[in-house]
């Protein structure tokens, strides 16, 4: 298929950009890697008439760290997350989770913001910032706003991000030393997206966990926090009984639909499972 006609505009700084957008109003949307809108618009199922390309801000790139936190540019992308020893030692759960994002191709284009703005429950690195309580900057004709990842998806392709604005940096807390983490993602072959995903980070303290943070990716309109799902293990030594407490405390907030990936009551089933292997793997991990 062939997308629609639109203008190309590849503005080189955030105020400029944030100028286009409000100028253009409704039929102009922000470009990023390309790698969600772009096969939306060969499907005529987005058909804006103007492309605000990113890609010319260098303003949204750099991965830094800024005192307790790590703050991600909008427009690093996918392979960039891959290749940063700040990710990889400060939070390796986003290293893990971006090596099962799709194929080199995709995570060389795909970036960190478009990923997270898309909205679209089958992105996996929602669920995650969940789970890892990260905040994003949103730049607009108003001002710049700090809106909590918890707080961002409202259904899916549905956020909080406000006509005009761009979302140009994602802030991750440091993790502490020694906590263990997971991302177990089931998916049909290599490059598809998820028939059901789960992110886990915790603490062990004395043989049991201390804290625990469960987020799930494709298994409702939105990633879901799975909060009575981490309580059900903290406290405990991850015993088997523990694990499908909390399995199934997890799929009680879960309401997939059902599609070529199967039916909602086996992503449902297959939901639990990633939980109790992301949890295992993780406690593994955790020192
Ligand atoms: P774009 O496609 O450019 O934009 C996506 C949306 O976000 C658009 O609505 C755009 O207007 C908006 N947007 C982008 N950046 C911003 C910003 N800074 N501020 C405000 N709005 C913005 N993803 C996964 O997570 N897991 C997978 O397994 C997976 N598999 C894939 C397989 C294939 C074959 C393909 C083509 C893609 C796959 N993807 C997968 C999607 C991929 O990760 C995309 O790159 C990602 O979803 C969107 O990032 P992008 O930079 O390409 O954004």
């Amino acid at each position: 298929m062939i997308p629609g006609p639109f203008d190309y505009h590849r503005p080189d700084s955030v105020a400029d950009a944030i100028k286009l957008l409000a100028e253009l109003g409704d039929e102009a949307r922000p470009l990023a890697g390309g790698h969600s809108l772009i096969p939306m618009m060969k499907l005529r199922l987005a058909t804006p008439d103007h492309l605000v390309d990113l890609a010319g801000i260098g303003a949204l790139k750099g991965i830094v760290r800024d005192g307790d936190r790590i703050v991600i540019g909008a427009m690093i992308t996918q392979h960039e997350l891959l290749a940063s020893e700040t990710i990889a030692s400060a939070v390796p759960i986003l290293r893990e989770t971006a090596l099962l994002i799709a194929d080199p191709q995709v995570r060389y284009r795909g970036t960190i913001g478009g990923n997270v703005a898309n909205g679209d429950p089958g992105n996996d690195m929602p669920a995650l910032m969940l789970t890892l309580g990260a905040e994003y900057t949103l730049e607009g004709p108003s001002g710049s706003r700090t809106v909590a990842a918890s707080e961002f998806y409202q259904g899916a392709y549905f956020t909080a991000i406000e006509p005009g604005e761009i979302l140009t940096s994602v802030s991750i807390p440091v993790l502490p030393a020694g906590h263990g983490y997971a991302y177990e993602k089931l998916k049909r072959k290599i490059g598809d997206y998820a028939t059901a995903a789960a992110a886990v980070v915790l603490t062990m303290a004395g043989g049991k966990v201390a804290t625990c943070s469960i987020g799930l990716t494709n298994l409702a309109e939105t990633a879901l926090l799975a909060d009575d799902a981490a309580a059900a293990v903290i406290g405990t030594t991850l015993d088997d009984a523990s694990l499908k407490k909390a399995a199934e405390a997890a799929r009680a907030i879960m309401s997939p639909a059902g599609d070529g990936r199967g039916p909602p009551e086996y992503r449902k089933h297959v939901g639990g499972i990633m939980v109790e292997r992301a949890l295992k793997r993780a406690a593994a991990v955790a020192r």
